[in-house]
């Protein structure tokens, strides 16, 4: 994995539309049903929106029915970290870019095979870039 990027809020806040800062860099969430992603069947790769971290691919994407893009799989485990987020009176575990510590969204145990896993993201931490399949 390449150096951890660090920017300041003002450094942040010049690249990132209002949504995308809220989201991103504090901890936010967009509505159900309202991000670019969650009904998105594009072939490609998925980016962290602060600094470009490659996060998941199109082949681990899957229609959860949340309203918000879902994977079953991370693209490398550390692509992403995690920690534990009680906040709202929940346990939850936060899911974070490993690079620059935006906010991606949470993971969740009721994903489909083979892992079980439902990486429930934000549309406005992501950007997206296609890819041919065997272009990876
Ligand atoms: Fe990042």
């Amino acid at each position: 994995m390449a150096d951890k990027v660090v920017k300041t809020d003002e450094e942040w806040k010049a690249m990132l539309t209002p949504e995308q800062f809220e989201v991103a860099r504090r901890k936010g969430t967009e509505r159900a049903f309202t991000g670019k992603y969650w009904d998105f069947h594009d072939q490609g790769v998925y980016l962290c929106v602060c600094c470009g971290n490659e996060l998941f691919t199109s082949d681990t994407k899957y229609d959860s029915g949340c309203g918000w893009p879902s994977f079953y799989a991370p693209l490398d485990e550390g692509r992403i970290a995690k920690e534990a987020d009680r906040s709202y009176g929940m346990t939850r575990t936060e899911v974070m870019c490993s690079r620059c510590g935006a906010h991606l969204g949470h993971v969740f145990d009721d994903g489909p095979n083979p892992t079980g896993l439902r990486f429930c993201m934000n549309s406005a931490s992501l950007s997206f870039t296609k890819k041919e399949s065997g272009d990876k």
